[in-house]
């Protein structure tokens, strides 16, 4: 740590204070999960690089924490199709200008992390939940999360940039209910099977 924490100073994630950061994360999340306030810090770095009201989509390339992160700051969410979730399980964020398909990627880069050692050890899982330090875990990351970060500048392949229609829609001979006919001739659950028995 380059320098000691103060109370005197307010962190900001992008614009946002940390307090008005915190509770929007508690409002949306539940908990104070680290990941989505790393996921925070992730999703302004990205931002940092677009040009102001700049149109942007975001693709989170982890289905944990992220995607909270992604839509407590930005008017992209899962249901609007603004965001889309990847899931990797790798921590990073990439925001492009939906129309020129150019943005930034931001990512947990180790060889900035392994200087924060409440995150690092949290990030690699190296300590149980006992042994960990809430606290200092979470006032690490408020403090350093921006220090922690490697973006770098992304060019979108040009089928990815494309809108994707679900087609057509059609009526499935077995349960009756209307799905994108692109899944077959019944829909994908009568195809698949389900994970709950209808009762
Ligand atoms: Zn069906």
């Amino acid at each position: 740590p380059s320098r000691p924490p103060s109370s005197q100073e307010t962190n900001m994630i992008g614009k946002l204070t940390e307090e008005e950061f915190m509770a929007k994360v508690l409002a949306f999340h539940g908990h104070a999960a680290p990941g989505v306030m790393l996921g925070g810090f992730l999703v302004e770095a990205a931002r940092a690089g677009l040009p102001e009201g700049c149109l942007f989509d975001v693709i989170s390339e982890s289905r944990q924490c992220l995607p909270d992160a992604v839509q407590i700051l930005t008017p992209c969410t899962f249901g609007n199709g603004w965001l889309q979730v990847h899931d990797y399980g790798l921590y990073a964020v990439v925001l492009y200008d939906k129309y020129t398909g150019e943005g930034f990627r931001a990512a947990i880069d180790l060889k900035k992390l392994k200087n924060f050692p409440e995150t690092w050890n949290w990030f690699l899982k190296l300590k149980t939940k006992q042994e960990q330090d809430d606290k200092a875990l979470r006032r690490e990351i408020l403090e350093h999360g921006a220090e922690m970060i490697s973006v770098r500048p992304i060019r979108m392949k040009e089928e990815a940039l494309k809108h994707k229609s679900k087609g057509p829609i059609a009526v499935c001979p077995v349960c009756g209910e209307a799905y994108p006919a692109m899944f077959g001739d019944k829909c994908p659950l009568c195809a698949k099977g389900r994970s709950y028995d209808l009762l």
